[in-house]
């Protein structure tokens, strides 16, 4: 076991090997407040890269309500419990990691889920998370919730995927810090799907092989985001860039969002895997719940989130979520305008801080016709 740097934790850890942080590491930031769980960004990612004879239970996006929902079933709440506490002394975790609680011969803390467990993968949508009484009615505040959570493999820095692998098939790229699975090198044991605590490696029972998110690594290449993020109907997600620690730029939006604003957090952050997709937490679920789930900075993003119109900045970053399909490397923003440049320092995208409003007349004596305004 190697000693590594995990930021999320603020400590050092136990993994397997030596740090060894890609040039650039592929990151994405996920508004939940957004999501409506539309499933585009499942059925893009599914029709592109999982159509095929032993991908049919293959979920590589898949979107879940919480706090009763999850693919494959309690894929959290089983490594939760069998992790024992987790607790932190504000941002410092003084828990166990996956790498630091596992049993003897062991080199990961994991589960293997039942095959039951992926025979559902829409379990639980849209449950709340208690009994409406009789007779409530809606005051403002919420007193039952539940929330739309967008799930992909977290690239992570450090991954139990990887870290469990015992024919080192599994292997993260030095360019972009994509993690794949080498085919030729796996012989399927399993061993990946069992470490990973966000269940996103997935066995095929066709090839006899791991298969997992690639991160649609072709368009990266192009300088584009990938599948799921293109298609993203509420324009929650972004993907890009996140600087190694401490060279974190402020021209950067993903480095604005994750480590300058802290705005967008990791899932599951506890489990010591330092995973790269951050999300902005549901501003309307209970502090406990979000705690255990994105870790101790969840109120102050949330307080960071409910103040963006007292930063420019981080509106001119957000108003970039969805609004092209190339990567943003760098972006800039005036008075009326957040605009993005791609890796060659080219102009890729404009958005208005604030949409154009449009009034037309009531009677259009053109189509001769009366219309109603509603916006
Ligand atoms: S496409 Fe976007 S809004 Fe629709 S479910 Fe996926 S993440 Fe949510
Ligand atoms: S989310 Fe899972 S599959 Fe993806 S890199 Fe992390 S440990 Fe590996």
């Amino acid at each position: 076991m190697s000693e590594v740097k995990n930021w999320h934790l603020n400590r050092l850890m136990q993994y397997p090997y030596d740090e060894k942080r890609p040039n650039k590491q592929l990151a994405y930031v996920f508004d939940t407040n957004k999501c409506i769980a539309c499933q585009t960004c499942t059925v893009a990612c599914k029709t592109t890269w999982t159509s095929g004879k032993g991908q049919e239970g293959m979920f590589w996006n898949n979107v879940e309500t919480k706090p009763y929902g999850g693919y494959p079933a309690a894929w959290d709440v089983k490594l939760l419990n069998k992790m024992g506490p987790q607790e932190w002394d504000g941002d410092l975790y003084t828990g166990q990691t996956i790498f630091e609680s596992q049993d003897a011969g062991e080199r990961v803390n994991g589960h293997m889920p039942e095959t039951e467990d992926y025979a559902y993968p829409n379990l639980g949508v849209d449950e709340i998370s208690g009994v409406v009484d009789r007779g409530a009615f809606f005051q403002g505040a919420h007193n039952v919730w539940m929330y739309y959570l967008a799930r992909i493999c977290n690239h992570c820095t450090y991954p139990g995927c990887l870290a469990a692998c015992p024919r080192k098939a599994i292997y993260k790229r030095e360019q972009d810090g994509v993690v794949l699975i080498d085919q030729s090198r796996c012989r399927g044991y399993k061993e990946c799907v069992k470490a990973c605590p966000y269940k996103k490696t997935f066995f095929n029972m066709v090839t006899r092989t791991s298969e997992k998110c690639i991160g649609c690594y072709p368009l990266l290449e192009q300088g584009e985001q990938p599948r799921c993020v293109q298609t993203c109907i509420g324009k929650i997600r972004m993907a890009g860039w996140l600087s190694k620690p401490g060279e974190e730029r402020q021209d950067n939006p993903i480095d604005y969002l994750v480590r300058i604003k802290k705005v967008a957090l990791p899932l599951y952050p506890q489990y010591g895997t330092e995973p790269n997709v951050y999300y902005i937490p549901p501003v309307h679920v209970p502090k406990e719940f979000l705690w255990e789930m994105f870790g101790p900075g969840a109120e102050d993003a949330i307080a960071q989130y409910r103040a963006i119109r007292n930063d420019p900045k981080m509106m001119a970053a957000m108003v970039l979520f969805g609004n092209t399909p190339k990567i943003i490397t760098r972006y800039v923003s005036d008075a009326k305008y957040s605009i993005g440049y791609n890796e060659k320092d080219e102009e890729v995208v404009r958005v208005p801080l604030i949409e154009p409003f449009f009034e037309r007349d009531m009677f259009d004596p053109i189509k001769n016709v009366y219309r109603h305004n509603t916006a």
